[in-house]
């Protein structure tokens, strides 16, 4: 590990100044950047603490919505009773997520910046263009299992890994900073000609809270699939939240993890199911809808058939079969 400087912001305006500093990095649960830091794959110049600010609060909003601060650790999120309540989908999802321990100290906010668990980024002899900008995409002709199929781009195709991010892109859910309030939608990037430019945050700017608003449904599931039954990441997962009236759907929002190069909204696919009957052809005009431009590289096609699966088996868990 590469030495560094280390300071803790007794203050959110002070931890804005020392993060805006050139090499600064701000670390509360330090799940996953210190990892980072130990492979040499993240070396900051500065450490900002930010875990001591009070940000660790959850409040209701006027509006029934939820107030989530950024330091709020996961697993206190997913015990919380209004979460457990109104926000279910929140809570299932954080706990398919990591392990106890690391819930204990992973932090809202940091679980939206964790990085990519491509294999190649991880492998410091391997070409990645996340890692060092330009220098080429080992995962191209690689090993692609655990890979975006929707999102990509000729220089990453990297699928984002938090399930929490998921469940809070079909909740609709913005995040709070310092200076602006960002959509979650539009908070992280795609890869394009930059992959290493995960999300729409400047220099030094601090998430200070998420704002869920009201329910929109108060059927809500976050199923997840993946390789073994705890301790993994998504191949594929689906956070769904639904209202139905008189037996028709009167609202459906749905997100993915595990395909895309982003946690995955598709307004078009939610659209084809609103108003509508349940049934399984309908599901599955939403998942042709969904995957329509899905592509695999090989040895994560088997993501487009499991994801059409695991679509349908949500929906008809969210409309009573
Ligand atoms: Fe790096 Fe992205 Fe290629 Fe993986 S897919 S090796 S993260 S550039």
């Amino acid at each position: 590990m590469r030495t560094f400087d280390y300071v803790r912001a007794d203050s959110a305006a002070a931890a804005v100044a020392a993060g805006a500093a050139a090499g600064a990095r701000f670390i509360a649960g330090g799940t996953n950047l210190i990892d980072l830091m130990k492979l040499e794959i993240e070396a900051p110049a500065t450490l900002v603490d930010i875990s001591r600010l009070e940000l660790a609060g959850v409040e209701d909003l006027p509006d029934g919505g939820l107030r989530i601060g950024a330091l709020v650790p996961n697993s206190d999120l997913a015990a919380h009773p209004a979460v457990i309540a109104r926000y279910p989908v929140l809570a299932r999802a954080l706990l398919a997520g990591a392990s106890g321990q690391l819930r204990n100290m992973a932090t809202v906010g940091g679980n939206l910046l964790q990085r990519t668990r491509c294999y190649y980024f991880y492998d410091t002899a391997a070409a990645c263009n996340k890692r060092v900008p330009g220098s080429g995409c080992a995962a191209q002709g690689g090993y692609t299992r655990n890979l975006a199929v929707l999102g990509g781009s000729a220089q990453c195709f990297a699928t984002h890994p938090s399930d929490m991010a998921v469940a809070l892109r079909a909740l609709d859910a913005v995040v709070v900073t310092d200076r602006r309030q960002v959509p979650l939608g539009e908070f992280h990037r795609r890869p394009g000609e930059t992959p290493a430019v995960e999300t729409v945050l400047a220099p030094g700017e601090l998430i200070v809270a998420i704002e869920l608003p009201p329910p929109a449904g108060d059927r809500q599931v976050y199923r997840k699939v993946r390789d073994r039954a705890s301790y993994a990441f998504a191949l594929v997962s689906v956070a769904g939240v639904v209202r139905m009236a008189d037996g028709r759907i009167e609202h459906a929002t749905l997100a993915f993890g595990g395909l895309g190069t982003v946690p995955w909204r598709d307004p078009a696919a939610d659209a084809v199911l609103v108003g509508e009957t349940p049934s399984d052809a309908l599901f599955a005009r939403a998942a042709d809808v969904l995957l329509a431009e899905a592509r695999g590289a090989g040895d994560n096609d088997f993501k487009i058939p499991l994801a059409r699966r695991v679509l349908i088996a949500s929906l008809r868990e969210l409309t009573d079969g």
